[in-house]
């Protein structure tokens, strides 16, 4: 199975033609529009890329399913990975191996 945190293979995954399809089915279902933007009363059509809400990584079964497909704007994919890499930040291990013991 793909490993989807390789560049190599999002690299691949985004080049390829069944992407292309649904990437194309997407914007034509959001009206080419950024969905974040339209919620906030604007229109954004410049600049659309297409976000996995349930990220590739994640879900890689996912990842040609409309349905976890959105079309945003740059700057709302890129408030959205910030956004992300703060959440991710406290979903990690909690575990740490240094024990505090006393010897
Ligand atoms: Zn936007």
């Amino acid at each position: 199975m793909e490993d989807y945190n390789e560049y190599k293979e999002r690299k691949r995954f985004y080049n390829s033609k069944s992407w292309e399809n649904v990437r194309q089915q997407v914007l034509k279902r959001d009206n080419y529009e950024c969905t974040w933007c339209r919620e906030e009363g604007k229109v954004t059509t410049t600049g659309l890329e297409i976000d996995h809400i349930q990220e590739l990584q994640d879900r890689p079964d996912l990842k040609l399913e409309p349905d976890n497909l959105r079309t945003l704007c740059k700057a709302c994919h890129n408030k959205r990975h910030t956004r992300f890499q703060y959440g991710g930040n406290q979903f990690k291990p909690k575990e740490i191996k240094w024990k505090d013991e006393r010897w």
